[in-house]
């Protein structure tokens, strides 16, 4: 136990696929969690984890040094902290708030704008990785807002994580996170659309992923998704699709609003949209194939 992370108590709200195990490895590091999710499972599995389980977010907020978030979007994110859940009301004085969810940038910056004169601080630390790396503890963090109060929670995001790095102004690792997601969703509709043009020619399509893996053709679809998740039928990358859709929109959003025209961009946010219109939020994000195979 390392009793200098004990006396740090993180309040914790947003227990899902990724938060739940990023609290595990915070408690591993030795910090004191007071955790909080509308799900009555996940309170109670973060209770056998070994955490306090909280009856609301105000609850976990109450006495913490810093309060993380990890929920579905920034929407949720400023109801929590600014709406009827009261969150900002029960902090302490100068506690630093940091959401590691894939919020907009543009959000962001306006939550900091909400809380800076309250006397709280904003950090915006998105995550990359997946749910494996949440498991891990090596998830990648881009972290936007003042260095010095990055400085001060450095330990906790250690905590959970690989790599940090430092985007620059608040807003900037949500902005690099969609950024992320973009390049990252344009990918894996390229690579299916390989696959599915190959296949339909009479290829084999665990060919088609070997050739494309070592070649110029192969990238985080081809080499962590197509036979671990698509091939084989299984879809549970643990990534939903209406979170993947949510993160391009992001991006197409940011475009927009620095008037920038991004075919590609506009394009594969408009298919991510449509995908999640037909096969439901909730599919895991590699079910795009089955749309992209039926269009
Ligand atoms: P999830 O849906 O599994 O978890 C979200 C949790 O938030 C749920 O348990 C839900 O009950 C809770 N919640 C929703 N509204 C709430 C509220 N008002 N008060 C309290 N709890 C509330 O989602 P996830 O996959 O853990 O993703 C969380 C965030 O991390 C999202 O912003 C997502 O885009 C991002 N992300 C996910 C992954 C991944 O691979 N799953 C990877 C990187 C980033």
């Amino acid at each position: 136990m390392n009793t200098k992370n004990e006396l740090t108590v993180v309040g914790f709200i947003g227990l899902g696929r990724m938060g739940l195990p990023m609290v595990e490895n915070l408690l591993k590091s030795g910090f004191s969690v007071q955790g909080f999710d509308q799900s009555e499972a996940a309170r109670a599995e973060v209770a056998a984890a070994g955490a306090t389980a909280c009856s609301s977010a105000k609850e976990a907020a109450r006495g913490a040094d810093v309060v993380i978030t990890m929920l579905p979007n920034g929407s949720i994110v400023r109801d929590v902290l600014l709406g009827e859940a009261g969150v900002a009301d029960a902090l302490s004085p100068g506690a630093i708030i940091v959401d590691m969810s894939s919020s907009a940038p543009t959000d962001t910056t306006y939550l900091s704008e909400q809380l800076q004169p309250r006397g709280f601080r904003l950090v915006d630390a998105p995550v990359s990785g997946g749910r494996k790396r949440a498991v891990d503890g090596t998830l990648t963090i881009m972290a936007g807002g003042e260095p010095t109060v990055i400085d001060a929670i450095q330990p906790v995001l250690e905590a959970m994580s690989a790599k940090i790095f430092r985007t620059g102004k608040i807003g900037s690792g949500h902005a690099m996170k969609a950024i992320n997601n973009y390049v990252s969703g344009a990918g894996m509709v390229a690579a299916m659309e390989g696959v599915i043009l190959g296949e339909t020619f009479g290829l084999a399509p665990e060919v088609i992923v070997d050739v494309l893996n070592v070649s110029t053709g192969r990238n985080n679809t081809t080499e962590v998704k197509m036979k671990q998740f698509v091939l084989n039928r299984d879809f549970g990358s643990g990534f939903a699709l209406g979170l993947m859709a949510k993160d391009i929109g992001i991006a197409n959003d940011l475009a927009e609003a620095l008037n920038l025209q991004m075919g590609s961009l506009a394009e594969t946010s408009v298919r991510w949209k449509a995908a999640q219109d037909r096969l439901g939020p909730d599919a895991d994000h590699t079910e795009i194939y089955r749309f992209l195979a039926d269009s």
